[in-house]
């Protein structure tokens, strides 16, 4: 333990072994994954359809160097276009390298194209992009940042999903906005209905890029493969990465026709970014995801499981709101009557369930898109129940009398 830097604060479980929506420690406990390695293993642990193929390109050629042709990379690339309505993918290994190229891409294409000197570029409040210094510039979250000035500067913060805020800005350097779909670190954050679409809009009349960071939301998440999908607008670049790989790291910047080329021979690039073994890992997925059709699945379940976490949560006094889309959902709690929240994971843990808190009020759920009827509906008791607990105790711990009288009359209810 001590070898390591102190980056994370962890859980004492370590995983042995994962089969679906299942993940099983040392001692061969089973746990039910919620979280699905923060919308990693977007097919459940252990695919075997995936597994396969990754073991076969092993065995076969896992790099080579992007010095040469990479007939995968290439094929991967064209089915992300396909998909994406898109033209041209830069492949990298996660997603604060996606962002970073989607930020330079940017830069570089206000400078050619528009002739903008320093170029802006415009991000959000409680936005998480990532831990590298420009992606880290870009994410709105103080702790984050804290400690690790100076930042690289470019960039201008607004309010999230504030289209007012947007459409009051006069820079002319301004060049793109950088958007999530829905804020996931943010606290699974959902913008007003037609907010992405006016947004393209502005950012049509303005001359500004849309990048859209779809590395939490994308890959079918959200019940359509791309968030941005469900505006009915396109985007001038995205980033993705999370799910690609289902567990190989790999992420992709895309673009369209018109900005791709501001990315000539030599303006950036990457070791390992799309070699033969991840390129092959994110064919087999994006094939099971299609064939089997687990985005139209992600669509159902979401609405199925948050249907199920109302009926159970409705009336709690520390319920807020259970909001998502697809298998992105967050219920916000009031820790005013939970209090402090950290240890939620933990106690989750106790029963047999992965879940995750965020932005200090959240209680994020990410399953994988393969989870089943039975497995949502134990996620959903299990959730409950926790919320349920830690209101108890938090009420219990308090000497304020209001509080211990609204928990106690609002547990969770047995579900029929
Ligand atoms: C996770 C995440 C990132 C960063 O991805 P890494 O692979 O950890 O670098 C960036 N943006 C969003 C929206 C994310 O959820």
């Amino acid at each position: 333990m001590s070898a390591l830097m102190p980056t994370y604060k962890r859980l004492p479980v370590a995983f042995t072994r994962g089969e679906g929506s299942w993940l099983f420690d040392e001692q061969g406990r089973a746990y039910l994954d919620g979280i699905a390695g923060i919308a990693v293993c977007l097919l459940g642990h252990s695919h075997p359809r995936v597994a396969a193929a990754i073991a076969e390109q092993a065995q076969t050629l896992m790099h080579t160097s992007n010095l040469y042709r990479i007939p995968l990379q290439e094929q991967l690339a064209e089915r992300l276009c396909q998909l994406s309505g898109l033209d041209a993918v830069f492949f990298c290994n996660s997603g604060a390298e996606a962002n970073e190229a989607a930020i330079k891409l940017a830069r570089r294409y206000a400078h050619d194209e528009r002739g903008i000197d320093e170029p802006q570029i415009v991000v959000a409040d409680g936005a998480f992009h990532g831990r590298t210094l420009g992606a880290l510039a870009a994410t709105g979250n103080p702790s984050a940042q804290h400690g690790f000035a100076p930042l690289p500067g470019g960039f201008v913060r607004t309010p999230y999903a504030d289209i007012e805020s947007l459409r009051a800005l006069d820079d002319e350097r301004i060049c793109a906005v950088l958007l999530e779909p829905i804020q996931g670190e943010g606290g699974v954050r959902i913008p007003p209905e037609g907010y992405l679409a006016a947004v393209r809009e502005l950012c049509d009349a303005r001359g500004w890029l849309l990048l859209l960071d779809e590395i939490q939301t994308g890959i079918g998440r959200t019940g359509r493969m791309f968030a941005y999908e469900h505006a009915e607008i396109r985007p001038d670049v995205v980033t993705i990465a999370k799910a690609l790989g289902n567990g190989m790291p790999i992420g992709a910047c895309l673009t369209t026709a018109a900005v791709a080329p501001s990315f000539g021979p030599g303006s950036h690039g990457t070791t390992f970014g799309g070699n033969p073994l991840a390129a092959r890992a994110a064919l087999a997925v994006l094939d099971v995801l299609e064939q089997e059709g687990w985005v139209a699945n992600a669509a159902e379940a979401g609405t199925a499981l948050r249907e199920c976490l109302r009926e159970q949560l409705d009336g709690h006094p520390a319920v807020r709101e259970i909001r998502g889309q697809g298998l992105m959902i967050g219920i916000e709690l009031d820790t005013a009557l939970t209090g402090d929240l950290s240890s939620l994971p933990q106690r989750g843990l106790d029963h047999g369930l992965l879940i995750n808190v965020t932005a200090g009020s959240v209680v994020r759920l990410l399953p994988p898109l393969t989870i089943r009827d039975q497995e949502w509906m134990h996620l959903a008791d299990g959730v409950a129940t926790l919320i349920a607990e830690q209101t108890a105790a938090a009420a219990s711990q308090s000497s304020d009398p209001s509080l211990a009288h609204s928990s106690a009359s609002s547990s969770a209810k047995p579900r029929a």
